[in-house]
């Protein structure tokens, strides 16, 4: 028997970068499959799964701006990369037999469900897993400042970073063979010693309303119904 997830309802974010894999650009299709059997592994455990999914595989605002589109643009243009993104990972969780809702912040009734606070309450009471695209639906943020959001709006106990490391570490582990890894640090560390977990909004967010962060490896198959029995590696931000 599978220890006790520690936590009822999670938010699951996932960058852009991660669904890549060794790709310039776009999606790794097994990538993709890899982390729906993933979610679905979350899911079997009794947890309420949320997913928050970047789009910096696809298009990134800044790097837009720096080639000359006007920066709002860019970022609207980022924000439906999420899409994209969204789109795959709910086709590749339904495949996986894993009943799915995608709810844009940008409406787009042809594509998917408007995102409605109370409807996507609804729908993780039912036992669906809920993919929140299109980020916060403005530009100037990022999409991990909208899974923190959408972490404390859907009262989420766990804001779940999946990154391509085990954890946050003093810096760079891929570039700098000196970076040391941390296990356990409050929000207000990892702000004072700019430690690169989440931008500085989505960490204050995270810190107002009490969500804590657990950073794993999504790269790592299997890794994040681990982490949620306290088996695996981790970092924990905040927290008991
Ligand atoms: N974005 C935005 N507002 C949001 C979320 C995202 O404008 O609320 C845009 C922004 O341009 C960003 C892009 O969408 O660069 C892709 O998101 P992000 O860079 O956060 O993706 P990740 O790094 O997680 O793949």
């Amino acid at each position: 028997m599978p220890d006790e997830p520690f936590y009822r309802r999670v938010l699951l974010k996932i960058s852009g970068e991660v669904l890549m894999d060794g790709r310039e650009f776009g999606l790794d299709p097994a990538t993709v499959k890899q982390v729906a059997g993933d979610v679905k592994a979350v899911a079997a455990l009794g947890v309420q799964v949320c997913l928050v999914i970047g789009g910096g595989n696809i298009f990134r605002g800044i790097s837009g701006a720096s080639e000359g589109i006007e920066r709002a643009s860019a970022d609207y243009m980022g924000m439906l990369a999420t899409v994209i993104n969204s789109l795959a990972l709910q086709n590749a969780l339904e495949a996986a037999g894993v009943t799915t809702r995608v709810l844009s912040a940008i409406p787009m009734q042809t594509v998917c469900e408007p995102y409605i606070r109370r409807r996507a309450m609804r729908h993780l009471e039912k036992g669906r897993v809920v993919i929140f695209a299109a980020g916060t639906g403005n530009p100037y943020f990022t999409t991990d400042t909208a899974a923190a959001l959408r972490a404390s709006e859907m009262d989420c106990d766990c804001l779940m970073k999946g990154t391509k490391v085990d954890g946050v570490y003093t810096a760079d582990p891929m570039r700098d063979p000196t970076a040391v890894r941390l296990e356990r640090l409050t929000h207000h560390e990892v702000l004072t010693r700019d430690l690169k977990v989440m931008d500085a909004a989505a960490i204050t967010l995270c810190r107002e309303n009490n969500i804590p962060i657990l950073v794993f490896s999504i790269q790592n198959a299997g890794e994040a119904a681990r982490v949620l029995q306290g088996r695996g590696r981790y970092t924990l931000v905040g927290g008991n």
